[in-house]
């Protein structure tokens, strides 16, 4: 019963971020990727068992920047594939559960050095089209990110093998193991970033579970071609079955089932609200109490000090609310500014929006692309007419949509005399940012007034050259942001640097690329093994002479 733990690989680095420049070969590989991929029409199948499966339910893959054009279709899972994926799974889980650890990292750092080197292209050109990232956007999210998810979770899973009770050579020893859960995890992803969804069913799995994975529609290829690399490293069939379709049909028939042993969920805060009461219902189905993990919704902010250096100010909140058009739950959404600064920041900022492009990620030149889908884009352009409309609110900069080739919508800065004004409190997911300026006097209410603001809880950060300013809102907005940042914009967490997740209405802080994570999806047993056991009943105490 010795645990011995030898480290079969280093303890990993980042993965170097390519900066596409002009002229370089990985520019110009991609290049021709996307034109592959855009002439190939590729229809998706479901992969249940490792095998491929096609239904009479299918849909297209969509080129967001391009709407009358597509990639090809994907089939939707129905009734009968849920149950065969939820039986292989089963099945599949007798065996991986038992597999060692050295052999199940082995497999995830397969998969790190295909996507290092032969799948780079593949993906990132796949998250480009479908997801509408440029390609810096694609390739710190599905290159970069699922890369290091996959390195450090191995890395992790050591870490915590090693974390064992103390025993006493002699006569007693103790030890934890790490099983995984009884039962499969429902793994459903969002659209918005190709490594969560790579990662949602990849952590359980290599804690020895096996899952079912859903992705969202609107971003069915990259999770494809995430899953196709995983099956190449060696995945041995059944671990992840993939089963693309609809959530609202899907989630209910899966949460049914009574193996069901737990969901890792990233999504909007309402689907998962409504998973967790699905759960909470069914409870007594279940063979184990399911654990239930999700990151959600985010309404993030940023505090301007009045000693804030303006162009870090003005790169933070450029960054922080437009790249990827705002569609990153870190997105910062809401500012508050001191008016003794803003005449000056409103010049340099509205100056800098102005000359950001927005056009296909085809065209390497533009900064920003199109959102998602039609649904996102009503969404989004409905909030921009609520501003529009308001007297509580002008529009500074931006504020024009054009669907005419793609879902296109202008970085746009809203201006408002309202702190709850509902753009300064609800979720857009888009390029929209709005601004309150406050008396700088009032720098501790305002700090208040952000803590006061919101449900959620993910991301904010502070700006500022004053280090008591800096911890006082440390201090006062304790609870507003599960990530919370200091002179830098409140997005772009990498993996094993700032472990991310937020709490209130932004999920269950789960800290996704850490081993806290990881931790959710074991059931330790303890095991005392004594070495010199007694052999009377009897203790000295009731011995009177
Ligand atoms: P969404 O909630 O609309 O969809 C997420 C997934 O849930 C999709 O796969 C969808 O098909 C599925 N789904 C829908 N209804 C379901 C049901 N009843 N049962 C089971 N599954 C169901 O979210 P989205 O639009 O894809 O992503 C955007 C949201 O995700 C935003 O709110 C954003 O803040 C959040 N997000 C959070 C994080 C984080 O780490 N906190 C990261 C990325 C995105």
């Amino acid at each position: 019963l010795e645990i011995q733990m030898p480290y079969p690989f280093n303890k990993p680095i980042n993965e170097p971020v390519r900066d596409y420049g002009p002229g370089s070969s990985e520019k110009e590989t991609l290049k021709q990727k996307i034109n592959e991929l855009k002439t190939q029409r590729i229809e998706v199948p479901l992969i249940i068992n490792g095998q491929d499966y096609k239904t009479e339910d299918t849909s297209t893959i969509n080129i967001p920047h391009d709407h009358s054009s597509s990639l090809g279709n994907f089939h939707k899972a129905g009734k009968n594939e849920v149950n065969l994926a939820i039986e292989s799974s089963m099945d599949a889980w007798d065996s991986w559960s038992k597999i060692d650890l050295n052999e199940r990292c082995a497999i995830f750092n397969k998969a790190a050095d295909l996507l290092s080197t032969k799948w780079r292209d593949t993906i990132n050109a796949a998250t480009m089209l479908n997801m509408s990232k440029n390609v810096y956007q694609s390739e710190i999210d599905a290159a970069c990110e699922m890369i290091d998810f996959f390195r450090f979770n191995s890395w992790y899973a050591y870490e915590l093998s090693k974390q064992q009770p103390m025993y006493s050579l002699e006569f007693v020893k103790n030890s934890l193991e790490m099983r995984s859960l009884e039962g499969f995890i429902f793994a459903v992803s969002p659209f918005n970033f190709a490594s969560i969804g790579g990662n949602l069913p990849s952590s359980p799995a290599l804690m020895g579970n096996v899952a079912l994975w859903k992705p969202a529609s609107s971003a069915v290829l990259p999770a494809y071609y995430i899953m196709k690399l995983l099956q190449e490293a060696g995945l041995p069939d059944g671990v992840i079955n993939f089963i693309p379709g609809s959530g609202s049909k899907i989630g209910p028939q899966v949460m049914d089932s009574p193996n069901l042993a737990g969901i890792h969920f990233t999504g909007s805060t309402t689907v998962f609200k409504g998973m967790w009461e699905t759960i909470g219902k069914n409870i007594n189905k279940y063979k184990s109490y399911p654990r239930i993990v999700g990151e959600t919704g985010g309404k993030d902010f940023c505090i301007a000090h009045e000693s804030a250096n303006i162009e870090v100010l003005t790169t933070a909140m450029i960054r922080g609310a437009f790249e990827y058009q705002g569609q990153k739950c870190s997105a910062m959404s809401r500012a508050y500014i001191p008016s003794s600064i803003w005449p000056t920041l409103k010049d340099l900022l509205l100056d800098e929006v102005e000359k950001i492009t927005v056009g296909s990620p085809e065209d390497f030149t533009n900064f920003m692309n199109a959102v998602i889908d039609r649904p996102a884009y009503e969404s989004i352009k409905e909030y921009i007419e609520i501003c529009k409309s308001s007297s509580d609110a002008e529009i500074i900069s931006g504020g024009n949509c054009d669907d005419t080739k793609g879902y296109f919508i202008e970085p746009t800065i809203v201006l408002t005399s309202n702190p709850k004004f509902r753009t300064m409190c609800e979720e857009i997911f888009g390029p929209v940012l709005t601004i309150f300026t406050y008396d700088p006097k009032d720098w501790s209410k305002t700090l208040d007034l952000i803590d006061n603001t919101s449900d959620y809880a993910l991301t904010g950060c502070v700006i500022s050259d004053n280090k008591d300013a800096i911890l006082e809102a440390k201090n006062t907005l304790n609870h507003a942001a599960g990530n919370f940042y200091i002179n830098d914009k409140p997005t772009g967490a990498v993996v094993g640097q700032q472990p991310f997740g937020g709490s209130r209405a932004s999920g269950t802080n789960d800290k996704a690329g850490s081993m806290f994570n990881l931790i959710r999806w074991v059931s330790m047993r303890t095991i005392k093994e004594v070495l010199d056991s007694p052999k009377d009943y009897r203790y000295p105490f009731m011995d009177e002479s």
